[in-house]
């Protein structure tokens, strides 16, 4: 069918938006042309130019690949052209499955009006594979991200933050990623503590939508014995509009429990629309 044309496809919004879209494997995606530049060339915003990317990517795109090649692949449901992001993270940790289960049933929901929900079952499709916390470099991804990254770890099995910032494809997938599609909310599903990370400054808001809808407790999820550093919620909230926010699902979740969970995710997702008049 398409598998010549749709095999690699170049978008190219702008120079330091460039970037690879390779709709899936099977995925019924169309090759997305490249944005026209603006009138005059008139500088748009950065809003502008997500908005313009979010139309034309597909509604399932690989993202990037791990460090054994496995596919990191994004889903979006609802129109391309709703005004509002929200994107939910299945797994970061290669041992924590649950959220998983959840980006499963939210697939199964339709998405609130005016929003439109990505999903992505696994950054960590290695350490999936391997029922390894880390990636297939023993590198803990929730540390590897460049905003206070820092070298120091506790326990090398558990949290080593690479050799360096961003130094694992798999954060490099999803960095790009989210500059590009620049959601208002992401929802970066772990376990088991049993809680929403209050977070602080614009996140705390969501922290505590989240917890009242999830009915998980809100309180300061440590990092271990120290600060957390280098984690994507860290990134996202530092340097994008939107808010990131850590979710950690309890030990068990039936797939009862994952359905509500996903139901309450989408009733905050539609939270980001303001309300009419
Ligand atoms: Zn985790």
């Amino acid at each position: 069918m398409r598998g010549s044309r749709v095999s690699t496809t170049v978008l190219a919004v702008a120079t330091a938006l460039a970037v690879a879209l390779v709709p899936a494997a099977g995925a019924r995606a169309t090759q997305a042309p490249p944005v026209p530049a603006p009138p005059n060339h008139v500088a748009r915003s950065a809003a502008d130019l997500a908005r313009a990317w979010r139309a034309q990517a597909p509604a399932t795109l690989v993202v990037g690949r791990s460090v054994q090649g496995r596919a990191i692949v994004a889903t979006r449901q609802g129109p391309a052209t709703a005004p509002y992001v929200l994107l939910v993270l299945g797994q970061m940790h290669g041992t924590e499955s649950r959220g998983r289960d959840v980006v499963a049933a939210v697939r199964r929901l339709a998405p609130p009006s005016q929003v439109q929900v990505w999903t992505i079952v696994s950054m960590n499709p290695d350490g999936a594979a391997r029922g390894s916390r880390p990636n297939a470099h023993g590198v803990d991804l929730n540390r590897n991200f460049p905003y206070l990254w820092s070298p120091g770890y506790t326990n090398r099995a558990y949290f080593w933050p690479g050799r360096a910032p961003a130094s694992e494809p798999e954060v490099r997938a999803m960095m790009p990623f989210l500059d590009r599609l620049r959601p208002d909310l992401v929802v970066s599903l772990h376990q088991h503590f049993n809680a929403v990370d209050l977070g602080t400054g614009k996140a705390r808001i969501w922290s505590l939508r989240l917890s009242a809808a999830l009915h998980l407790r809100a309180v300061d999820v440590p990092c271990s014995t120290g600060p957390c550093h280098g984690t994507l919620t860290q990134w996202f909230n530092q340097d994008h509009p939107g808010v990131g926010v850590t979710v950690e699902l309890p030990l068990t979740v039936p797939s009862t429990l994952a359905a509500t969970y996903a139901r309450a995710i989408l009733r905050v997702g539609a939270m980001l629309v303001p309300p009419a008049g």
